[in-house]
């Protein structure tokens, strides 16, 4: 028999776990380790966090989808691993060896220890609603006296969709405060990556908003002290424990993956979406980790039972679809651009339509 151990509740181990539950090959058993139940999917976070969805929502329940697959569910955190010994140590210090190991641990962020402010780091996803919660009691506490101050660290997609649905949401419980946000960024541009178009309804949308945009300046404690929040959303990075694996890594330690998705390194260990480097640098987005969701999926089945193994080609293209906190979206795709209230409708059908392949009912175990 078989163990094929799933480290985190990813996008592509949600897909994993789904063909399982139809197409369970013989000889193998299946462990899935991940130390929260419930995976936030990313495109829905900033409508959460604007109020339009409930948390619950906007997550797939990994532990049912586990039990319909009847794999193993571990609530737990890996924190070591032995790749040649194929030994996993979990935070709980429970040690559990594998014979096929799949990595969809996503990233991380490292804000600094301390700040003069609160601080809302963005990543890891799983740990946000924790944190959320108690942030928007305090800030709807203060919006009732006084006006509230907002601001993101990092242009990119993340922060301005964070900073644009935390200020709806407390517009939304204390429809007579006053809110003021800013978006600093280390980055020259303001929403890296997207089209021309997109970029400039971006920055109309801030300016609409009189919000405060400092590109192309660092984070700096003594400036920042005014504001009642710190959205800490700067660039993905990859978590310790991958470095210090004994896996080939990228320079910044992601974990480098052909085009089976395997390491490099250790054919024996899968590795997709955020934790990964392709050949050539891919955005740390969730749709390339949905896309390689069929292919892992596949490859797993495959190295149980013998087949071939299939090839994982990125698209080149990404539908970028930002909310700006008021049900409206900003869509770039490639050069196009275009912005409105059906943008959202669009970007909400699409996300929902997502979460819906996930949910519980067409998926009751054999
Ligand atoms: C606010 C926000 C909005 C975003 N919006 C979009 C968007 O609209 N579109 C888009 O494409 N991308 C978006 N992104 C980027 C997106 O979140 C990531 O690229 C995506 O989540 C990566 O998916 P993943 O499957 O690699 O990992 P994740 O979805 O991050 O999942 C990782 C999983 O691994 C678990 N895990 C982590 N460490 C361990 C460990 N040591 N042991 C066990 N389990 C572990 C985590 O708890 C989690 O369940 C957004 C990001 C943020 C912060």
């Amino acid at each position: 028999m078989k163990r094929v151990v799933l480290i985190g509740a990813g996008h592509a181990h949600a897909q994993v776990l789904k063909d399982w539950i139809t197409d369970r090959p013989a000889g193998a058993e299946l462990w899935v380790v991940s130390p929260h139940a419930l995976a936030p999917y990313s495109g829905m976070v900033p409508g959460w966090l604007a109020g339009y969805y409930r948390y619950e929502d906007i997550c797939i329940d990994f532990a049912a989808l586990a039990a319909a697959a009847g794999a193993h569910w571990v609530r737990d955190e890996l924190v070591e691993l032995d790749p040649e010994q194929r030994r996993l140590t979990l935070a709980s210090r429970r040690v559990l060896d594998y014979d096929l190991l799949s990595l969809n641990v996503g990233s991380t962020l490292r804000p600094p220890p301390s700040t003069p402010a609160p601080l809302l780091a963005l990543r890891p996803l799983g740990e946000l609603h924790l944190r959320w919660v108690p942030t928007l009691a305090t800030l709807s506490r203060i919006a009732a006296v006084r006006p509230v101050t907002i601001t993101a660290i990092g242009g990119g997609a993340a922060g301005f969709e964070a900073l644009l649905a935390v200020r709806h949401r407390i517009l939304q419980i204390q429809p007579r405060s006053t809110v003021h946000v800013t978006l600093v960024s280390a980055g020259v541009d303001l929403l890296p990556g997207l089209a021309p178009g997109a970029i400039e309804y971006g920055r109309r949308t801030l300016a609409s908003l009189d919000a405060t945009v400092e590109l192309g300046k660092r984070y700096d404690d003594a400036q920042r002290a005014d504001s009642d929040l710190l959205l800490w959303a700067t660039g993905a990075e990859a978590h310790d424990w991958q470095r210090a694996s004994g896996l080939a890594v990228s320079e910044p330690g992601w974990i480098r993956i052909d085009r089976r998705l395997c390491s490099i390194s250790h054919p024996e260990v899968y590795a997709t979406g955020d934790c990964a480097a392709w050949a050539q640098p891919l955005p740390k987005a969730g749709v390339f980790a949905v896309r390689m969701g069929p292919v892992l999926s596949r490859n797993l089945q495959a190295a149980v039972s013998g087949q071939t193994p299939a090839a994982y080609t990125p698209q080149r293209r990404v539908l970028s679809l930002l909310a700006t906190g008021n049900r409206r979206a900003i869509a770039s795709w490639g050069p196009w651009s275009a912005e409105g209230a059906w943008v959202w409708r669009w970007k909400d059908r699409i996300d929902r339509r997502f979460l819906k392949r996930f949910e519980r009912p067409p998926f009751a175990a054999p």
